[in-house]
């Protein structure tokens, strides 16, 4: 597996969960000050700054961010509130301004994710630099592009990674501006080992209700910390007004937030213990049970070999998956994971079946 440094280890003093809070975009220099007074009045001061100099906007004619300019507004922030900044990077170019105006940390959009040409790019422009870098995922749910797109950054020795869920773009869906798909983080967790994955549920539900049931979820699912648009004065924001919040409504969000922790950092208890043992013992159960199960379908594909069957017959098929999915939501297990399950199953079976076929054939020539 590719190593990589958690946020803990970006040397910029950040433990978890890391909470990135500031406005969509800046605006002026007024705006962000007025932003970060109001954080310390409120008592609600982030792990990190986020502020937008360049707007991927969906269609020209809106604000599309205030440039290099807006960089140096940054001081601010650094006086006031003493943290790390991030800002989008969208090309080449804004990489190495962002890099002269000593930017902590950026952060691809889920617009420039899609497009490895531009990816490439931003990571050559880093090349030989340890800035971390923050990977929103694409506009569509592809795993890989996500996943390619760190890779980018990773092959030119940036090792300082984590990746932003932000929901995905869904021409039919508008219960959210861009919809979660929690399987999503998770799998990219499950195959780039300790990669973590920030939530960003401002862009997920694109207004300002909604903001901590999401958030709630995210920390529910053992994902690492928010994304949080804040804005002094939301309805007048130059971009996303509906969905920004002030700095009091932030510190209200997290006060109500239930962080989980994750168990890496603690002793786990006898009885968690006990019950993670209890299910080793049923994954070997089970495991024995398929390995049967393959056993006997071996043994039916012999049979079809030498009546001259195919492998697939479709009533046979139809007849398995109705009669165990039914059984399976009367045992309380939803008819998704049922039909993945035997569709996986059955897959399997059908291709060792082929491959005896096979087999067979090359014997006879
Ligand atoms: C943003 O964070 O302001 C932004 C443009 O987000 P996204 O790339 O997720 O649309
Ligand atoms: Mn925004």
């Amino acid at each position: 597996m590719k190593e990589h440094k958690q946020i803990k280890d970006w040397g910029l003093g950040l433990k978890g969960p890391t909470i990135i809070a500031g406005p969509c975009s800046a605006e002026t220099p007024e705006q962000i000050e007025q932003i970060c007074i109001e954080m310390k009045e409120n008592n609600v001061i982030p792990s990190m700054f986020r502020a937008g100099i360049w707007k991927p906007r969906t269609r020209p004619g809106s604000f599309e961010g205030i440039g290099e300019e807006g960089l140096k507004w940054m001081e601010i922030v650094r006086h006031h509130l003493n943290i790390p900044i991030t800002v989008e990077v969208g090309n080449a170019a804004h990489a190495e301004i962002a890099l002269r105006n000593n930017v902590d940390v950026v952060w691809v959009g889920a617009r420039t994710t899609v497009n490895p040409f531009a990816v490439q790019e931003i990571a050559d422009a880093l090349r030989g630099t340890d800035i971390p870098v923050m990977v929103k995922n694409p506009m569509n749910p592809d795993l890989d592009l996500w996943i390619g797109a760190l890779e980018r950054f990773h092959a030119v020795g940036l090792t300082k990674l984590a990746a932003i869920h932000r929901g995905f773009s869904d021409a039919y869906d508008k219960r959210y501006r861009n919809k979660p798909n929690w399987s999503m983080p998770m799998h990219l967790k499950r195959v780039w080992t300790g990669m973590e994955v920030i939530n960003d549920p401002s862009h997920i539900v694109g207004k300002r209700d909604g903001i901590l049931e999401i958030s709630q979820k995210a920390m529910n699912f053992g994902l690492d910390g928010l994304m949080i648009e804040t804005h002094h004065d939301p309805d007048k924001a130059w971009s996303d007004a509906k969905q920004q919040v002030t700095p009091a409504r932030l510190k209200e969000i997290l006060d109500a937030i239930e962080f989980k922790r994750p168990l890496e950092s603690e002793q786990p208890s006898e009885r968690l213990n006990d019950l993670r043992r209890a299910v080793d013992h049923m994954d070997d159960q089970l495991l024995d049970i398929l390995q049967e199960r393959f056993a006997v379908i071996d043994q039916i594909g012999a049979h079809k070999r030498e009546h001259h069957l195919s492998v697939f017959q479709s009533d046979r098929w139809k007849e398995v998956m109705e009669s165990r999915t039914q059984k399976g939501v009367a045992k309380n297990l939803s008819e998704k994971f049922m039909k993945e399950l035997l569709y996986c199953i059955h897959e399997e079976s059908v291709k060792r079946q082929e491959k005896q076929l096979r087999a067979a054939d090359t014997v006879k020539k």
